[in-house]
């Protein structure tokens, strides 16, 4: 979709990615650790300042207590961490819950890793989507090797509530299952509302590989940065994986990353402000426009349905649209197991600057 966006000149509000920069400070730490002689492997596990730095960034803002060199590693963003925990955990043959829609990668590592994977889907609520709960309580078994959730989720947006984290633990320690928890939108969480790590639950936190990045919290996604935190045997596993994967990461982006970790919370919260107003803009355009919009919670995305304007196939809308309204969107179906039940879904980004958006919702208004 954005190699269709690049072709056709529309505006990509497809791929989720930023259009402006991260924290000055933290710019400027990469470049002056490059300049340092920063340049060759760093240590396999990454570089001690930023593994400390994640650990403490943890604990102060959950009170969750890792050992920076027995309980953190850093990855080639969470990609890579998702892959290597799947590839490090499990055997051929095992089990994978996985929710649906999914970041695709996940269905990638699974398959990589000779697993099998069952799917438990979203469910559309009044404003957004909702984890089905009585399908994960009946596809969670005890042939239920790895769980993985995301919260915030792309693509829905949506933010899992108290009860449905407490009723995916619940059932996550009666099966004795490994979650892998993906938080790469930890931070942008709106409408007053909090991120809860699954790993901060009773009886979690040795069983959960929690992983997120510094991409999507200082816009820096094409740094691939990124971490995976968990009980010491879990992460030996992901760890043994990612060593024959990439063995390190880049190495003048981890004192960065360090330092913006340390200094720039009130630069990150600016940013969760930002889209969510971003997010309001994006949310009645596309409801002028004739989607029915559900508004998710948080991360970069919205997702719109399309059937109020007369069309059913994502796909086929999400071909058209670059032509017709000279925009790039995402067809939800991409992200599951069962296209046909999500065809009528199409995700919007909204993490670009305010008069691309504006453009983008003049644009998609006067199409109809
Ligand atoms: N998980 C989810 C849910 C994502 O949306 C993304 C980024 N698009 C990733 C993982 C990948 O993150 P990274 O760039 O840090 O590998
Ligand atoms: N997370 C972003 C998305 O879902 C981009 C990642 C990618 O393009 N692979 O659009």
């Amino acid at each position: 979709m954005t190699a269709l966006a690049t072709e056709t000149g529309a505006i990509n509000l497809g791929q989720g990615f930023p259009d402006s920069d991260g924290p000055q400070s933290l710019l400027d730490a990469a470049c002056a650790a490059i300049r340092a002689g920063v340049n060759q492997y760093p240590p396999g596990p990454g570089a001690p300042e930023l593994r400390a730095a994640i650990a403490e960034d943890r604990a102060a803002r959950f009170g969750i207590r890792y050992d920076p060199d027995t309980e953190v590693l850093v990855t080639v963003g969470v990609t890579e961490a998702i892959s290597a925990a799947v590839l490090g955990l499990l055997d051929p043959g095992d089990e994978v819950v996985l929710v649906e829609p999914y970041y695709d990668s996940y269905a990638a590592a699974v398959a990589m890793a000779g697993a099998r994977r069952r799917t438990v889907p979203m469910i559309p609520t009044d404003d957004g989507f909702a984890l089905d709960v009585a399908a994960l309580r009946e596809a969670v078994t005890d042939e239920t090797r790895m769980l993985v959730v995301n919260t915030p989720h792309n693509p829905t947006g949506a933010v899992y509530s108290a009860a449905e984290l407490a009723a995916i633990a619940e059932i996550a320690v009666r099966h004795d299952v490994i979650v892998v928890s993906d938080e790469v939108y930890e931070h942008l969480v709106f409408d007053g509302r909090a991120h809860t790590p699954i790993a901060t639950l009773p009886g979690m936190a040795e069983r959960t590989v929690t992983v997120s990045s510094a991409g999507k919290t200082f816009n820096v996604t094409g740094w691939k940065t990124g971490w995976a935190c968990g009980p010491a045997d879990l992460l030996a596993g992901v760890r043994a994986a990612k060593q024959f994967m990439s063995f390190t990461a880049g190495a003048p982006f981890q004192p960065a990353v360090a330092h913006a970790l340390r200094t720039e919370q009130p630069w990150i919260a600016g940013l969760r402000d930002d889209l969510e107003r971003k997010r309001d803009f994006l949310r009645d355009a596309l409801t002028e426009a004739g989607f029915r919009v559900h508004s998710g919670g948080g991360t970069y995305f919205l997702c719109a349905d399309i059937r109020p304007l007369g069309a059913s196939d994502g796909i086929e809308f999400c071909r058209e649209l670059p032509k017709r309204a000279g925009v790039v969107a995402v067809p939800v179906s991409v992200f599951t197991d069962h296209p046909v039940d999500w065809s009528h879904l199409v995700r919007f980004a909204f993490c670009k600057h305010d008069d691309v958006l504006a453009e983008a919702a003049h644009r998609l208004v006067a199409a109809g």
